[in-house]
């Protein structure tokens, strides 16, 4: 008798909480993520490059996002504020912080040198310093942190910067001063003149005529192709095009087969290709030790 009452309490009292808490969750968790991007709307991006690592890589480590550029480029300030911290610290080498509205503070570090002197008020899309490669880091990147509250040293107030920017991706190109850096068309790079193509090497290559609004990054996610690919093709020396460019494509691999490029590695191309190492072996009969080389044709489906 008492087992039926407790399971009659048990539906009429715990069951409409734990929906009750459920949804309440789920309410909170959007709210919240409203409010980073209402509060943060107007924000624009650092610096131009290309994203080399997200944040919470690195067993989640990795508190910010990567920006792969060149050394002296650019960066500035994402949004208004006033520079809490400018000085040169062993890990991340010439570094700035800057606090803005509604409490965030943002994170510019591994610069070559800092433009910009602590309590000193900033405006959006100012220059703070510019990309190097200072500090505990391996080539030229901005690592840029985006924290809601201030920055501790344990980094518990960081938040993602794809929350603020929207989602990108690693290899993903991306273009300063722009509130939304994913999709921006920015300045010309230069077409490689053809006539120092030959002919042979020429065919099965497309000419692309750059769209409005249309990215490299689009373009390159189009025709299947690496982003860099696109670059060599055309000597561009920077990810910037323009309305009306031509662009070379390469020819990319022939469906079902995978062309191996320099510094490819089996294990590379199983994870590129979302195959099993054992397929792999199995369709080109390879083994764990057989070494592959550039231009090799190797069969992926
Ligand atoms: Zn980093």
């Amino acid at each position: 008798m008492i087992f039926v009452y407790a399971r009659r309490l048990l539906t009429v009292f715990l069951m409409p909480i734990c929906v009750y808490v459920m949804f309440f969750s789920v309410i909170v968790a959007k709210a919240e993520g409203d409010k980073v991007s209402e509060e943060t709307g107007y924000w624009t991006f650092p610096v131009e490059g290309m994203i080399t690592d997200s944040y919470g890589t690195r067993s989640g480590g990795h508190k910010g996002m990567d920006i792969g550029g060149e050394i002296g480029s650019p960066v500035y300030s994402v949004a208004k504020g006033k520079v809490t911290k400018s000085y040169l610290s062993r890990s991340y080498g010439h570094v700035v912080f800057i606090r803005h509205e509604n409490g965030y503070e943002t994170v510019y570090a591994h610069l070559e040198n800092r433009l910009v002197k602590e309590q000193q008020e900033i405006a959006q899309g100012e220059q703070v310093g510019r990309l190097g490669n200072t500090g505990r880091s391996t080539g030229a990147h901005l690592h840029f942190e985006i924290h809601r509250g201030e920055w501790t040293i344990d980094k518990k107030n960081a938040i993602d910067p794809y929350r603020v920017f929207g989602h990108g991706e690693v290899g993903q190109l991306v273009f300063a001063k722009e509130k939304d850096p994913f999709e921006a068309v920015g300045v010309a790079g230069l077409p490689k003149s053809e006539s120092d193509e030959s002919g042979s090497e020429r065919k099965n290559k497309v000419t692309h005529v750059v769209q409005k609004g249309e990215t490299l990054w689009g373009i390159s996610q189009k025709y299947d192709l690496p982003v860099e690919d696109i670059m060599v093709e055309n000597a561009l020396e920077s990810p910037n095009i323009v309305i009306n460019q031509k662009l070379l494509i390469p020819a990319a691999s022939p469906k079902g087969q995978y062309i191996v490029k320099q510094g490819d590695t089996l294990y590379s191309i199983s994870m590129s290709q979302g195959i099993d190492m054992d397929e792999l072996f199995a369709w080109n009969d390879l083994k764990p030790e057989s070494d592959i080389y550039p231009q090799q044709v190797l069969k992926v489906e």
